[in-house]
């Protein structure tokens, strides 16, 4: 095969290649981006029903929170209506102990039920006793009811109780003497224990938490409990600080300021009281499943990459090795094709001059006479010898005869001008130029061309009188529509009868045939 076109099937079967492989990586590609998207879409809804579920669970508390306060804030309500009737001076006050005490008792998440006068001291309260001067005057909400006339209730931070020990949320409402100056406070106390109790029955998982806080960002309790948590102000978190003025109710997500775990937290506003509830997911345990059957999927969809690409490449690989043997054979056909014609040409030429050799004269001239023979065409042949060639060769040497011979051979060449118009080398010295379609006279013509052409040369030749090396030609032919065909050898022998006349008529010249006599 020639160099281009080994190199364009080269080109062919490395382009082939490469499209398989650019495919199976393509398919590689699509495999990790479609598994990689269906994870996240999987972990996206993961975390959206862990928001869900906590955010029912945050719903379900803050009503929770909604009604433990109202039922506190209504015993509020009522005791103090009772004081004013009574008057806060009245021994009938004292009295009222027993009424507090069932109560406090009957609402499970009251720790008291207290009430003190303008000076903080303790008036009646739930307790079976009443402790011998006590006084809480120096608490934030008696403080804050004595310079403050408004009603409504106040919910405390968180405190250890004086009467119980226990951690309470202290709610309360001030007393006013009937001229509306202050008179004293009426206090329920929220027990914590309580709100963790009903926190604890919660599955929040391991890490998870619930919180009661403030609205102001005080926390006043956190499932799990620990005292150290109480009253921590968290009020610079993203939900205080940005979330809960936007919405009473939301989501974030993100390390918890406390513990750094990583959470899903979900927050809900209690209606009426300043009062916030929020359900903490570990994200960590609510992706837990999700992380699980992620990892199973992705060693399963990495072994099937590892086996689309080995056996890709294996394929890829086959491929190109039966490409390669099929270029292979192609190429070898090809050249055992150009070896055929190498091989045909040197039959058909003579190897010294590369004219036609005298096998593919006889050929031609077979064909040549039929063609003849059958449309009528003329067909001639001009018989050509070297004069005084053997001096040549003696003077000379052999390979200087060669060269001149090489030298006729191409002038002779040189007169192919029509198709199927051939310059052979007949033999030796002599050539012969076989010309279909002209006629002894034109072909005399060419003969006197080639003869004046030779001697033109100029090749020197001392053993020639002329002192150049010359030639001698025999011409004849069969003119167009004659009516006798002389047979094949008659053609030939009158030519080389013509040739000896020229020899004999005293070489450099040429010599045309005598026309067949037609019959009459
Ligand atoms: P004439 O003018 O009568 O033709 O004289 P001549 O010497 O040419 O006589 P002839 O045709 O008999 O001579 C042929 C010579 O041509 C004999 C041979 O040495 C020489 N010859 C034939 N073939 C070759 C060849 O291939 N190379 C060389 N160098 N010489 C050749
Ligand atoms: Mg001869
Ligand atoms: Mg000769």
């Amino acid at each position: 095969m020639r160099p281009i076109l080994a190199k364009a099937g080269e080109v062919a079967s490395h382009s082939v290649s490469r499209h398989a492989r650019l495919f199976v990586v393509l398919i590689c590609a699509a495999i990790a981006v479609g598994h990689v998207w269906q994870s996240w879409s999987a972990r996206t809804n993961d975390i959206d029903t862990a928001h869900v579920y906590s955010d029912n669970m945050a719903k379900a508390l803050a009503q929770h929170a909604y009604d433990t306060f109202q039922a506190a804030d209504g015993l509020l309500l009522d005791v103090s209506d009772r004081i004013n009737t009574l008057g806060l001076g009245s021994p009938l006050i004292a009295e009222m102990a027993p009424m507090l005490h069932r109560l406090a008792d009957e609402m499970p998440q009251l720790d008291g039920l207290l009430v003190y006068d303008e000076l903080g001291n303790w008036v009646v309260n739930s307790a079976e006793r009443l402790p011998e001067g006590a006084n809480n005057s120096d608490r934030p909400y008696f403080i804050y009811h004595r310079d403050h006339t408004d009603p409504g209730p106040l919910l405390g931070p968180a405190l250890l109780s004086r009467s119980t020990g226990h951690w309470i949320i202290p709610m309360s409402r001030r007393l006013n003497h009937r001229d509306g100056s202050f008179a004293g406070v009426v206090l329920a106390t929220l027990d914590l224990d309580y709100f963790t109790g009903i926190y604890r029955t919660f599955n929040v998982g391991k890490n998870g938490t619930i919180g009661l806080l403030l609205r102001n960002g005080t926390l006043l309790t956190r499932q799990p409990f620990d005292a150290k948590y109480v009253n921590r102000d968290l009020s610079d978190g993203v939900v205080f600080r940005e979330l809960l003025p936007a919405s009473p109710n939301g989501y974030t997500v993100g390390p918890s300021r406390m513990d750094g775990v990583h959470r899903l937290l979900n927050y809900h506003s209690v209606d009426k009281y300043p009062l916030v509830v929020t359900v903490a997911l570990s994200e960590d345990e609510a992706l837990a499943g999700w992380r699980q059957e992620a990892i199973g999927y992705s060693i399963a969809v990495m072994l099937l990459l590892l086996m689309i690409a080995v056996f890709g490449w294996r394929l890829i690989g086959q491929i190109e090795l039966r490409l390669r043997a099929e270029m292979k054979s192609i190429q070898a056909m090809n050249e055992l094709r150009e070896a055929n014609r190498a091989l045909e040409m040197l039959a058909h030429r003579d190897g010294l001059t590369g004219l036609a050799n005298r096998r593919h004269f006889d050929e031609e001239l077979t064909k040549e006479y039929r063609r003849a023979s059958r449309v009528g065409s003329a067909l001639s042949l001009v018989l050509v010898d070297v004069d005084f060639f053997k001096q040549y060769n003696d003077i000379y040497g052999h390979l200087a005869g060669d060269e001149c011979l090489r030298r006729i051979g191409a002038l002779l060449k040189e007169f192919e001008r029509r198709p199927g118009d051939l310059a052979v080398r007949y033999g030796g010295e002599e050539m012969l130029m076989l010309l279909p379609g002209t006629d002894p006279a034109g072909a005399a013509i060419v003969a006197e061309k080639i003869r004046a052409g030779i001697q033109a040369l100029g090749i020197a030749h001392s053993g020639n009188p002329v002192g150049v090396v010359t030639v001698s030609a025999g011409v004849n032919g069969i003119r167009s529509h004659q009516p006798r065909m002389p047979p094949v050898d008659e053609l030939i022998g009158q030519a080389d009868a013509a040739l000896y006349q020229a020899k004999h008529g005293g070489r450099n010249q040429v010599r045309v045939a005598a026309p067949v006599r037609d019959a009459a």
